[in-house]
């Protein structure tokens, strides 16, 4: 049975992260040796895939020996754990300009952007992905100890960082986003920042701040952003989105009767939506106005509203 009524593009890893094992390196060498070990290849944030007629794309999953092989050091190798049958996967970074898939990858794949293939992946493929470029991205950005500035050392098969200076430990970064639906009766609010695509109309959003409830800073941003007052808020459902660290916290806020206006330095405008309209702007019926797709949660939070959730 499913944790969560809606499991959300990206979340859903079916692998067992088998912490316990990340600190037994002889373990973790016989499992980089066994021919029924897996790795996910990750070259300048894409993921090798299988081929493009494929449906769904599925990842493709290199021999953990080569992964080794390539990574060149356990720097580059994280251990994502055991799958359903009990074997185990692992991730290789790779750096540089040279696309692997012309070298030593030859003929195993050819590597993508998860964001422009992940719609027609595999939900489990990119939930892996997101894991595996989540905290790829953390180590490229986390080199040094920001205590003392010394450069630090991977460990726990690719989980933490220490710093041999200082002693200093780092783990993965998670930085939590409130993302939230504004509704008032028959009406919801959706907002338009200059970034998005033309028409295209979203949940509004923002950073959490230390020393603030979940609710908290969904009343902070809708009042931020919209001038809208948060009589109770309800959480939906959670994504995590590796760009490059987020948590994104979906929630549907019921707010007091009020004139909307935006923030001008995030958002260009804001706009009410009938129940009626947003069936319609999901299904790409209304003129001229877009919104985010089902991959998004942003795109889940309106579904679930819209039709009466
Ligand atoms: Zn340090």
């Amino acid at each position: 049975m499913p944790l969560s009524p809606h499991t959300n593009v990206f979340a859903g890893n079916p692998l067992d992260r088998a912490a316990d094992r990340r600190l037994d390196a002889d373990w973790l060498a016989g499992r980089l040796d066994d021919p029924n070990s897996s790795a996910v290849a990750v070259w300048n944030g894409q993921l090798l895939l299988g081929p493009e007629t494929q449906s769904p794309r599925r990842l493709a999953l290199i021999p953990a020996s080569l992964a080794r092989g390539v990574a060149g050091g356990e720097e580059h190798l994280l251990f994502l754990g055991l799958t359903p049958e009990g074997e185990a996967m692992f991730a290789v970074d790779i750096d540089g300009a040279a696309d692997p898939a012309e070298g030593p990858l030859r003929g195993l794949g050819a590597f993508g952007e998860l964001r422009a293939n992940v719609a027609r992946m595999a939900i489990e493929d990119a939930a892996i992905s997101a894991t595996a470029k989540a905290v790829f991205e953390w180590r490229r950005r986390h080199r040094y100890c920001s205590n003392c500035g010394q450069p630090s050392e991977v460990a726990e098969a690719g989980w933490k960082r220490i710093c041999p200076a200082c002693k200093g430990e780092h783990f993965p970064r998670t930085d939590p986003v409130v993302i939230m639906l504004p509704a008032c009766g028959d009406r919801c609010l959706l907002g338009r920042a200059a970034r998005f695509p033309p028409g295209w109309y979203s949940c509004l959003a923002g950073f959490m701040e230390p020393g603030e409830s979940i609710e908290e800073a969904c009343a902070r941003e809708l009042m931020e952003e919209s001038g809208l007052k948060a009589l109770s808020v309800r959480y939906h459902s959670a994504q995590p989105w590796p760009y490059p660290s987020s948590l994104m916290i979906g929630l549907i806020a019921e707010v007091a009767e009020g004139e909307a206006t935006p923030d001008e330095t995030e958002l260009e405008s804001v706009r009410w939506f009938t129940r009626a309209e947003t069936l319609a702007l999901l299904a790409g019926e209304l003129e001229g106005l877009g919104c985010p797709p089902p991959f998004a949660v942003a795109h889940q939070l309106i579904k679930a509203w819209a039709e009466g959730g």
